[in-house]
């Protein structure tokens, strides 16, 4: 089989080629963790976890490597932890945040059927790393010392701006870049910078005697330094970060190791959007993954997401949540707890072609359409091949049990009307058990007459 990837860097799709086989290494810039996270958050989270599956089945689980950084120095953080926590030291407090939303991040992106990465590295874990690498780039001259402050020189690297393709002059037209009195040039950007009062510090590098803290793009050099090595084979993220901060993240490590290259493949999710904008925290139109797991299973947020192809942008809406709802009733009403078969050519070929998820469950509709002839086989395969994409994860009565917390439904009840509208059919009495399905249905819940007995569930 061929798979193939496309790269943002060359802007082609090509076929992938590791470094080494033996071990497959991805790095992927994980969340800023202050706040709950919002489902465009969970895209790239998602998506690469589809790209680990399939390496995975490729290179075999023991041969990839899977690195998703957390970045635990940030303003937004060091604010959060003022507000919550006023009593405590800084240091104490910003560990109180960051450890909490860590494990709701934790928590949120496992129910979404996502795969632990290999290594999750913390930013205020890596300093050390940090510092050797700013101080490498001052000693090769790429860049330099300024009013307590370290930053790259842009002027030093000639094909600086080739991962977003524009000309320095663009960038500083299009880029809000701040000017500021230790800039040599209006886009260099900074490695290292004191710390406010505050905030938190580190001993700095280069000499530098007031204590300081790292800028945020010499985080993932070092982070994936430490993990992959100099050079790996896959990075990626969510469209937004290609400028500035792979564009950085690539001047640094290539200047710092003498590299070619930092990566070999730049992969890049699009944005997953409310009407036609960007979800964000700041435009305040977002939901957060933890509300919607309330109303929905994780898997179907999670095919909610792969109905789009990853680089397509992305509208999220309640309609796109309700087909795939449906889509996963039919799947786990046809494969209920089978094994998993064999997997689907079809499929894996979809997903090995620049990770085409929607074709992918095409394909899985066609095994859906087979296994509801009778096929024992399709059910088997459709189960195997929907579990390269995280879907059809759970025991059919686990799927069956999920209620939504927004419609709350006194179960006991339920119980008792299908009780009593069984005991009506039994003696015939069609008047009083249609009542009965009418009533359960004007609070939401539809039954369903099987000949293991009647079942039921929430009407979406
Ligand atoms: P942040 O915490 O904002 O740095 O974002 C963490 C990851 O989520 C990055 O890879 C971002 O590119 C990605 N991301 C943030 N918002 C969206 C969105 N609306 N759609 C898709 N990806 C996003
Ligand atoms: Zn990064």
């Amino acid at each position: 089989m061929e798979f193939k990837l496309y790269d943002t860097l060359t802007r082609e799709k090509r076929v992938f080629t590791p470094l080494d086989p033996a071990n497959v290494r991805m790095y992927v810039c994980g969340p800023t963790v202050y706040d709950f996270a919002h489902i465009g958050n969970a895209r790239p989270v998602i998506v690469f976890d589809v790209l680990f599956r399939l390496l995975r089945h490729i290179y075999g689980a023991a041969h990839v490597t899977y690195v998703r950084n957390i970045t635990d120095v940030d303003d937004k953080i060091n604010a959060r932890a003022a507000e919550e926590y006023p009593a405590l030291p800084l240091n104490e407090a910003i560990r109180k945040v960051t450890e909490k939303t860590d494990q709701q991040f934790h928590e949120d992106v496992a129910a979404l059927g996502c795969l632990p990465p290999s290594a999750e590295p913390r930013a205020t874990e890596h300093i050390a790393e940090m510092r050797t690498l700013i101080e490498r780039l001052v000693k090769a001259g790429n860049a330099y010392v300024e009013g307590d402050h370290v930053l790259f020189s842009v002027a030093s690297m000639p094909d600086y701006g080739r991962l977003a393709r524009r000309s320095l002059d663009e960038m500083i037209a299009g880029a809000r870049v701040e000017v500021a009195p230790y800039k040599r040039a209006p886009m260099d950007f900074v490695l290292w910078k004191p710390s406010k009062p505050g905030e938190p510090s580190w001993p700095s590098p280069c000499g530098i005697a007031a204590p300081g803290r790292p800028g945020w793009h010499i985080e993932c050099s070092a982070m994936s330094w430490k993990h992959l090595g100099e050079t790996f084979d896959i990075h990626g993220g969510g469209i937004d970060l290609v400028f500035p901060h792979h564009e950085n993240e690539i001047a640094q490590s290539r200047c710092a190791f003498h590299t070619p290259v930092m990566a070999n493949y730049w992969v890049h999710n699009g944005f997953l959007q409310v009407e036609g904008e960007k979800m964000a925290k700041s435009l305040g139109n977002f939901v957060t993954i933890r509300d919607l797991l309330r109303d929905w299973p994780g898997e179907t947020v999670r095919l909610a997401m792969l109905q789009t192809h990853y680089r397509q942008p992305l509208n999220w809406t309640t309609n796109g949540l309700r087909e795939a709802q449906r889509t996963l009733d039919l799947w786990y009403e046809l494969t209920g707890d089978a094994a998993p078969g064999l997997l689907c050519a079809d499929t894996l070929d979809a997903v090995a072609d620049d990770l085409n998820s929607p074709k992918a469950v095409a394909s899985l509709h066609e095994l859906r359409g087979e296994a509801a002839k009778g096929s024992k086989a399709a059910a088997g395969s459709l189960k195997a091949s929907a579990q390269l994409l995280g879907l059809l994860q759970e025991t059919a009565s686990e799927w069956a049990g999920f209620r939504p917390a927004s419609i709350s439904i006194d179960e006991n009840k339920v119980t008792a009307l299908i009780a009593a509208r069984n005991a009506a059919r039994r003696v015939k009495d069609f008047r009083e058990s249609d009542r009965i399905r009418d009533e359960l249905a004007k609070i939401g819940v539809v039954l369903k007459d099987t000949k293991d007995g009647t079942t039921w569930e929430i009407a979406r």
